[in-house]
């Protein structure tokens, strides 16, 4: 659920219009609704009530804006950071260090070390080195570094290829065969405390069985680490709850995923993390964008935005579905492409699509843009960065400024030689 809904014909982002916003701060621009932030946040928590001690980590790669992360925050979520960038945002948007964990298959030395000195509550291991780097600096701080130890448990999780992170061949994880042997190794580091296993198997899972399966080789493997002689009090089981990003599609709820959860986990006694990411963003953002040309084509005409691939780039880079609607629908319908103007024939959002009538001027949105989207952002083309805004109730603010090609030109730099 969600609160962008047409009222008087108009659509609106709570309580404001959003012709509003785009009259105020142009088009193309993301807009976030901190009710469904809330809702969805209060919603994902409430669904695991069953499940035990729990600890919630929103993945902030999702939708990293410092006003979104502030409302998480209020709302007693952690965050997931995959670099000491995603680290920052966290720490300046309130979150306390101990509820930040860190994830990542590629941490530097470097990052790790802040993140120690920051005191981040939970380093996920992503290889054997990386323990024994970690545990090296900790050990020269004189403190143990809390950690846990994620494992590849080799399962498809029926998603798109580009977002599967559980099959053996992905980059993420160690073989969940190698996982007692390595935790034996690593767990004499002083510098160490580990607590236990993660592991994240993809996002946008339609599907359950797959999770299921993956936390049912986790119960195994936290029973052969036990029997090892080893302490397990943490298993994090990470994010990838999918949302409907089609009029009809139809999702497990987080309900469905909490009472699994409870299920698969009744016995484990642990502290359970989770890392959810789209399911709580996904649905709070639209991409208002304006029509700029209704060009005519060889068999339907092509519907031209402002908004584009650099913008939004999950249709080119997933082949995602976005649904588009027009701000104030004239009831018509059309048979259209949309497509932005990056110059690349993947800078199109939907080919031969029964939407809204629209003509040059009007106003649309891309519905469930609250995830992947603005994060994703370039300036690809010379465009600018596109902005941001929070809305909340009748009032909104602008959380990202747009960044105008005047301003990266400003960062670049013509050497010596070349000047002239
Ligand atoms: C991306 C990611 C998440 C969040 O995934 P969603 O599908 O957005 O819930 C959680 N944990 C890790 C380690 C990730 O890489």
């Amino acid at each position: 659920m969600d609160h962008f809904a047409y009222r008087d014909g108009v659509m609106h982002a709570e309580d404001v219009a959003l012709p509003a916003i785009a009259e105020a701060v142009g088009t193309p621009v993301y807009v976030y609704s901190t009710a469904t932030f809330r809702r969805h946040a209060q919603v994902f928590r409430d669904a695991l009530k069953g499940a035990g001690r729990v600890h919630l980590a929103y993945a902030i790669k999702a939708n990293p804006n410092v006003a979104v992360l502030r409302v998480l925050a209020d709302e007693g979520y952690g965050a997931d950071v995959v670099s000491a960038g995603e680290m920052q945002r966290a720490l300046a948007a309130g979150i306390p260090a101990s509820d930040i964990v860190f994830s990542g298959v590629g941490k530097t030395r470097r990052e790790l070390a802040q993140a120690l000195d920051a005191g981040i509550g939970q380093f996920n291991l992503e290889l054997e080195e990386e323990g024994e780097v970690l545990a090296a600096l900790a050990h020269a701080r004189r403190e143990r570094a809390p950690a846990v130890l994620r494992v590849n448990p080799d399962v498809d999780a029926g998603t798109h290829a580009k977002i599967s992170t559980g099959r053996k061949e992905n980059k993420f994880g160690v073989a969940i065969d190698q996982a007692v042997a390595m935790f034996d190794r690593l767990s004499k580091h002083d510098g160490l405390d580990l607590r236990g296993v993660a592991i994240h198997i993809g996002s946008q899972l339609a599907d359950l069985a797959p999770l299921e399966a993956a936390y049912a080789r986790i119960g195994e493997l936290v029973a052969e680490l036990r029997a090892a002689g080893h302490t397990i009090s943490r298993v994090d089981l990470g994010g990838g709850l999918g949302v409907p990003y089609k009029p009809n599609d139809v999702l497990p709820s987080p309900a469905d995923y909490g009472a699994m959860v409870a299920r698969a986990t009744a016995d484990w006694d642990v502290e359970l993390m989770f890392e959810p990411g789209r399911v709580i963003a996904g649905n709070a953002g639209v991409l208002l964008t304006e029509v700029i040309w209704v060009k005519p084509g060889v068999v339907n005409p092509y519907v031209i935005v402002d908004a584009a691939m650099n913008d939004l780039a999950r249709v080119a880079m997933y082949d995602a579905y976005h649904d588009f609607v027009a701000v104030a629908p004239s009831g018509e319908r059309m048979m259209a492409n949309i497509a932005g103007p990056v110059c690349e024939t993947g800078d199109t959002f939907a080919m031969g699509r029964d939407i809204d009538a629209v003509k040059s001027g009007d106003l649309g949105i891309f519905r469930t843009a609250g995830a992947y989207g603005a994060t994703m952002a370039s300036t690809y083309n010379s465009r600018a960065l596109v902005p941001e805004v929070l809305v909340d109730g009748d009032r909104f603010a602008v959380v990202a400024d747009r960044i105008h090609p005047e301003t990266i030109l400003a960062a670049e730099r013509v050497p010596e030689w070349l000047k002239r």
